[in-house]
């Protein structure tokens, strides 16, 4: 966004150095009464260059009439920039607009010698445009128009699917994004459909669109530069789910082992008919290669039930847990579902004690907690043999947790227990899964008097990752006991979804240290 020669030239050269191909300058601030700066702009333009003016009844900032904006962009049009911007309705509305585009774009009559192509644009901030496909063809159907391009508004992720369409379907070149939260699908994966381009901010903080992000973020978390048709596509379904460190772990996995692949945010409103349409749709739109999802609250019961609803091979224990966190499509398109988590909470402790999984039926294990993640935790000990006592606040949830658990090939036992009681536990292993001593309030613990239990005998483990030592995890180590982070919790989960995903080991290392950054930075 051009507000003078100097911060534009300046802001040029950043974006040339943070490797983008193209600059759009739009002019719209400027166009008015410096349109001469336009033309420095311009002539000076680091790389090959877009000049847009977009008026404001295009969500532009341009306020001035038609003539002046005219003008500017014909000014600037004359030192031939790679193409100019023009939006669909003022060229179909004005003949004396499309005769003055005409003198300084390439095409079929043009006389003059010039490389400049025409961008034929249109763009809906509120929604799709129910004349899209007409809008499309007038845009195909134009001899000066080298370059189709439809930004609308995404209601769901289901929008991408038609910019992937259009994409394919396109005889010119061609760019169709999604604005808004739903569109970031659309951005990322332009080039595999073979979109002409995608924009990005010169940071996530600069962006000239909704849901546009920074040219970092699209090129280094996103793996622009390494997408190509045949991309595998990933993603993390959830409920509000941009927060989410699974994009940034996963993508880098896939950068680490080189796979072709790309990990997104998938934001699924919290219904079982969004979860259920929007899912069956992704799957269903073979040209998207969509392999996999990480799948977090509030859908993780959802998708056992997609699963039950579409043959979909399913971990038994998943279905017992209730809850499922991992979908991928194997090479002949059977879908399969499990729960990483609890293999996550069970693993730590059983490399801690030098055992296998089966090795535990004589562990007695402490678990704080009765939500989701208890849930998943509690199951895979008992499943494997071991005596869990459930300590939670509310005596009945944790009573309803062993009910509902209890099943024929359950090896182990669940009690529960009010949290009151667990000061006197007899346990060695002893699990958080509550929020407490979270961030930011980092000074509570849920044991503020360690049990005499917890001695250097025992293992300590908190699900908690941020921060990574937990106040719990501090005073335990002080005791003397071993400890573990939710962060080993984590990265595990992660490692179990991509080996089922990319058939090749996790980078673990790799991982922790992408969660330890991202920790870090918030
Ligand atoms: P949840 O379903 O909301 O359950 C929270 C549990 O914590 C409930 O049993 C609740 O007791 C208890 N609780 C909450 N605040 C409490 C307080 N002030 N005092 C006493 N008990 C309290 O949550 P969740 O999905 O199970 O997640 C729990 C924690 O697990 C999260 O905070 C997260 O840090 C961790 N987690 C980690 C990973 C990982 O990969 N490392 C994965 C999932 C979850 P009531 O029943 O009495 O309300």
């Amino acid at each position: 966004m051009v507000d003078s020669i100097e911060q534009a030239l300046a802001d040029g050269a950043i974006a040339a150095e943070r490797g983008a191909q193209m600059i759009e300058w739009r002019i719209d601030r400027i166009a008015a009464d410096q349109s001469d700066a336009a033309e420095s702009i311009v002539n000076q333009s680091p790389l090959p260059c877009i000049v847009t003016c977009r008026a404001a009844w295009e969500g532009g900032e341009f306020e001035g009439d038609e003539p002046t904006r005219l003008a500017a962009l014909e000014r600037a049009g004359l030192n031939q920039p790679a193409y100019l911007d023009i939006e669909l309705a003022a060229y179909q509305r004005s003949a004396n607009l499309r005769q003055k585009v005409h003198l300084v774009v390439d095409h079929d009559k043009q006389v003059r010698s010039t490389s400049t192509g025409l961008i034929l644009s249109s763009h809906d901030f509120q929604r799709r445009p129910s004349d899209l496909i007409r809008r499309v063809a007038a845009m195909a159907e134009a001899p000066a128009c080298r370059v189709i391009k439809l930004a609308w508004r995404a209601r769901s992720l289901r929008d991408n699917l038609e910019a992937f369409e259009l994409l394919r379907a396109a005889h010119k070149p061609t760019i169709a994004l999604c604005m808004g939260p739903f569109g970031l699908a659309s951005r990322v994966l332009a080039g595999k459909f073979g979109a002409l381009l995608t924009f990005a901010g010169l940071d996530d903080d600069s962006v000239t669109a909704p849901g546009q992000v920074g040219l970092e973020t699209i090129k280094r978390l996103y793996r622009w530069d390494s997408l190509g048709p045949r991309t595998q596509v990933f993603g993390v379904i959830g409920w509000p789910v941009e927060h989410s460190m699974s994009p940034a772990i996963h993508n880098a996995g896939f950068d680490e082992t080189g796979f072709d692949g790309v990990y997104l945010p998938m934001p699924i409103p919290d219904q079982w008919e969004s979860f259920k349409a929007t899912l069956g749709a992704w799957l269903d739109y073979k040209p998207l290669d969509f392999r996999g999802a990480s799948v977090t609250i509030p859908h993780k019961h959802h998708l056992l039930r997609f699963g039950e609803e579409n043959s979909a091979r399913i971990n038994p224990l998943a279905r017992q847990i209730g809850a499922a966190n991992t979908l991928w499509v194997d090479d002949c398109g059977q879908l399969h579902i499990d729960n990483t988590d609890y293999a996550a909470a069970l693993d730590p402790v059983c490399q801690a004690l030098g055992r296998g999984r089966d090795e535990i039926a004589d562990l007695e294990v402490a678990v704080i907690g009765a939500g989701g993640a208890a849930r998943a935790v509690v199951a895979g000990y008992a499943h494997h043999g071991a005596s869990v006592t459930v300590y939670n606040r509310t005596l009945e949830r944790a009573e309803q947790l062993a009910t509902s658990l209890a099943s024929d090939e359950q090896r182990g036992s669940i009690t529960a227990a009010p949290l009151e009681a667990l000061a006197g536990a007899h346990a060695t292993v002893f699990i958080n899964c509550t929020p407490i001593g979270m961030h930011p309030k980092t000074q509570a613990t849920p044991l503020p008097e360690l049990p005499r239990a917890i001695n250097s005998d025992a293992i300590v483990f908190d699900t908690i990752y941020n921060p990574i030592e937990t106040r719990l995890l501090a005073d335990a180590r002080a005791a003397g006991a071993k400890v573990i982070s939710g962060l080993e919790m984590f990265v595990r989960q992660g490692a179990a979804q991509f080996e089922r995903w990319t058939g090749q080991s996790a980078p673990v290392e790799r991982f922790a240290e992408v969660l330890r950054e991202q920790l870090a930075s918030l």
